[in-house]
């Protein structure tokens, strides 16, 4: 039998059922804080992708933010996720910070 506990995504206020296990895995993962598997995927991907530049502790205060504009209105956070992650991936390829940094006019 599992011992199974509700809890609350620090991000999206989502709420779960998951096992104490399951629970302190994920917050040995985000610094403490429990996230729901969207928020979890978002941080993440935004970690692992940009490692020398996001720390996790950046990602997750940057998402937690982020959440925090569409807690009224939790359908449009999922929907407002998605878009953040394709925009995003599709954005590597198009890395706006290489005009700037690319060639020298010298
Ligand atoms: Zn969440």
């Amino acid at each position: 039998m599992m011992d199974v506990e509700s809890v609350m995504c620090e991000c999206c206020g989502l709420t779960e059922d998951c096992t104490q296990h399951y629970i302190s895995e994920v917050k040995a993962n985000f610094a403490g804080k429990w996230l729901c598997g969207l928020c979890s995927e978002v941080v993440n991907d935004e970690v692992s992708r940009d490692l020398k530049q996001t720390t996790l502790e950046e990602a997750l205060n940057a998402h937690v933010l982020f959440c925090g504009k569409f807690k009224a209105n939790p359908a449009e956070l999922v929907a407002a996720g998605m878009k953040q992650m394709l925009r995003r991936r599709s954005g590597d390829m198009l890395p706006a910070k290489s005009k700037m940094f690319g060639r020298s006019k010298f």
